[in-house]
């Protein structure tokens, strides 16, 4: 990236965060979001595709400044930029049918400068893991039905990657579009009525949706199926915290506000209290060292190059990814919970920037994968055959 580029992306994340701070005390993006497509920052997967390690810190600082106002509109954004650099950075290999497929796609968001949403088809079921749509096969068709729980960006997204279950066959990756004003795709109301909603997460049902060969991204029969959607797995646990260290950036700089604009009963500015200074410092090198962790593992995940070469790899980078969004979405929460105790009830007053916080940065800890899901997997490794002294993470 030249310093041309360097100073344009910058100018456009100015552009964007400004959009966003004015569209939310009003409760109505759509200013935000018609600024986002008409700058770059939404083809950073298609401009940077094969290039995992700019695309990760391109997007990482994309997110975090969109996160530090509000991290529901950063999620649905996550989403985005999740689903897109995943399928912009596939280690396909020799694949070549899915090599065409993936530049296709890519070529198309490109051309549109279309917004990317996708579901998993989880849905809250009486048993964890439960997916709620299946692919049934019809003469040269699929045709789809069932429901989803989980859709970020579901009024918002132009293209639906969509993760489901080919009857008999396996798990695929279809690509839907059109995902608005499609009669066959009804998008419910909002999952959460009274939470995260700048996230736009809805259910999404399927009726009899019928969708082709062309339409499948990833299909059961490929080898490398698991693995393939393992990396796109942890790309959204890398972006994931990015997002909220975002809002815990807002939340130090909601303090660095308050603390230097108020003085205590001798007339100092807090700021100048020695024990704020500490105190304030632990939570800079907390957010400074979860934020290394992240980034780290961004690293990690760009030397997967070509599966099923980088198997061993992509099983480290998955881990890492694991580690880095336990440690990146807890350290954010107490970071938010800490800033909110410094600046105290003025917290809640007037619009201010840590109620927003506040509310949404417990998400994070959430999902995608769920912190018990990652603890018991670390906890087996650290207890397993190999002695911790001599484990390589
Ligand atoms: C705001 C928001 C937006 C989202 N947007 C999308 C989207 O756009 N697309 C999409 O596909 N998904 C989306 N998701 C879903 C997300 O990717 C995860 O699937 C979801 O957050 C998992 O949470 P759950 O409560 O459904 O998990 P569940 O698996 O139902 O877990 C519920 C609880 O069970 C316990 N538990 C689960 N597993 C274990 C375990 N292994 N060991 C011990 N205890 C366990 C934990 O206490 C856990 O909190 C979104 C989620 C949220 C919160």
């Amino acid at each position: 990236m030249t310093n041309h580029d360097a100073v344009r992306f910058r100018g456009q994340l100015d552009q964007i965060t400004g959009k966003l701070a004015e569209a939310l005390p009003h409760g109505d993006l759509s200013a935000f979001y018609r600024t986002f497509r008409e700058t770059d920052l939404p083809l950073l997967p298609v401009t940077f595709r094969d290039d995992p390690r700019t695309l990760f810190r391109l997007v990482f600082e994309t997110l975090q400044r969109l996160g530090a106002l509000s991290p529901a509109t950063a999620l649905a954004v996550e989403n985005h930029f999740y689903v897109s650099s995943a399928i912009a950075t596939f280690p396909a290999g020799d694949d070549v049918l899915l090599e065409q497929r993936r530049h296709a796609v890519l070529d198309k968001l490109g051309a549109r400068r279309a917004l990317v949403a996708n579901t998993n088809s989880k849905i809250q079921g009486n048993k964890l893991g439960q997916i709620g749509t299946v692919a049934r096969r019809k003469a040269d068709r699929f045709v789809v039905t069932g429901r989803a729980s989980y859709t970020s960006l579901a009024t918002e997204g132009d293209v639906l990657v969509f993760l489901t279950r080919i009857e008999d066959e396996g798990h695929a990756i279809f690509v839907i579009d059109p995902m608005q004003g499609n009669p066959a795709v009804e998008i419910g109301p909002y999952l959460f009525p009274s939470a995260m909603q700048d996230s736009d997460t809805r259910q999404i049902t399927f009726h009899d949706l019928e969708l082709t060969e062309d339409d499948l991204l990833l299909s059961p029969a490929n080898p490398q199926a698991g693995l393939l959607i393992e990396h796109e797995m942890a790309w959204h646990q890398l972006l994931i915290p990015a997002l909220y260290l975002g809002a815990a950036a807002g939340a130090l700089e909601a303090v660095r506000t308050f603390l230097r604009g108020t003085t205590g009963r001798d007339g100092k500015p807090l700021a100048e209290l020695d024990g704020m200074v500490v105190d304030v410092g632990r939570l800079a090198l907390d957010h400074r060292s979860a934020c290394f962790t992240v980034l780290q593992a961004g690293e990690t995940l760009a030397t997967v190059r070509r599966l099923p070469d980088d198997e061993e790899a992509l099983r480290r980078a998955a881990n890492d990814a694991r580690a880095a969004k336990y440690v990146g979405t807890r350290c954010a929460e107490e970071i938010v919970t800490a800033a909110r105790r410094i600046v105290g009830a003025r917290s809640y007053a007037g619009g201010h920037v840590l109620e927003r916080l506040s509310q949404e940065v417990a998400f994070g800890p959430l999902g995608p994968e769920v912190s018990a899901a990652i603890e018991r997997r670390y906890g087996e490794a650290a207890l397993g055959d190999e002695s911790f002294t001599h484990r390589s993470w």
